[in-house]
């Protein structure tokens, strides 16, 4: 297979709530993108927009975020994205309970890999601050517990192709509190039930853009998932298409350090491995 570049997590809508689906799933807008992607060296591109923005989430979960955003018809943004030539993906959230249900939405549609993720701890967001788990104090240790832990029930429900942005947990750096353990101590059980459950985990760059101002997954669960021959995806969750393939030599810094030379590519829900390019101007 030829060296590849993917950037499979992109949005072609931004999140805040008035942005209508007719000025952003448009070929004017999927060209932006397109260029970028050639100005980045990027083949490959997938869109993957949050599922709870479609009226056909409110059967998986019935929270009242997911209620005001739910405005977009499913199936027709799978028709535009592939009638747009895009590889079509979907983010959608793990909702505990709602595992059937989401199976069923997901299976019903043509998409080549569906990146699951979890951004909420029970009812509140850990990436939101309309939602924020953090309001009112809160116990680090025991929101990245239980992150991590909804983190691996999202890997072990085989219902996805792909990890979204595996340490969101941490989004806010210090502008919330740090657990006192390890955070190896939180990732070792979620990294093996990944490995169980053979998903694959996204290396993204948006982390770099957020007041972390890191990547995901930090360097350490990265090496324990390369270490554990979990495969990875590469993505840059661009909400904008200059965000498209940000920061990728970050990444693939990353990648190189943790042994690991090939990324998937998805299509109609099958997994292959492609061997990542050479980086330029690393020397030697
Ligand atoms: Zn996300
Ligand atoms: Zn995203």
């Amino acid at each position: 297979m030829e060296p590849v570049l993917t950037d499979y997590h992109l949005h072609l809508r931004p999140d805040e709530p008035d942005t209508t689906p007719e000025r952003y799933f448009t070929a004017e807008n999927v060209e932006r993108y397109r260029e970028a992607a050639a100005a980045a060296g990027i083949d490959e591109l997938g869109v993957s927009e949050h599922v709870y923005r479609f009226t056909q989430a409110l059967a998986l979960w019935d929270h009242p975020f997911w209620r005001e955003q739910a405005v977009d018809d499913l199936d027709a943004y799978c028709e535009f994205v592939q009638g747009a030539g895009l590889r079509l993906g979907v983010e959608c959230d793990f909702v505990p309970g709602a595992e059937e249900a989401t199976a069923e939405l997901l299976a019903a549609r043509p998409f080549d890999y569906v990146v699951g993720a979890v951004h909420f701890v029970g009812e509140r967001a850990v990436d939101h601050e309309g939602w924020d788990v953090w309001e009112g104090g809160g116990d680090a240790d025991e929101v990245w517990r239980r992150y991590f832990e909804a983190l691996a029930d999202c890997a072990r429900s085989g219902l996805f192709d792909i990890l979204a942005h595996p340490d969101l947990v941490k989004v806010w750096g210090r502008g919330r509190p740090l657990p006192e353990r390890d955070p190896r101590h939180y990732y070792e059980p979620a990294v093996a039930a990944i490995a169980e459950s053979g998903v694959a985990v996204e290396v993204s760059t948006a982390g770099l853009r957020k007041p972390v101002g890191e990547l995901y997954p930090a360097p350490e669960f990265a090496a324990m998932c390369a270490e554990a021959d979990v495969p990875f995806a590469l993505s840059s969750d661009a909400h904008l298409p200059e965000q498209v393939g940000y920061v990728y030599e970050r990444a693939l810094e990353l990648l190189e350090e943790i042994g690991v030379g090939e990324i998937c590519v998805f299509e109609g829900r099958r997994r292959a491995l492609a061997p990542l390019p050479a980086r330029v101007g690393k020397g030697s």
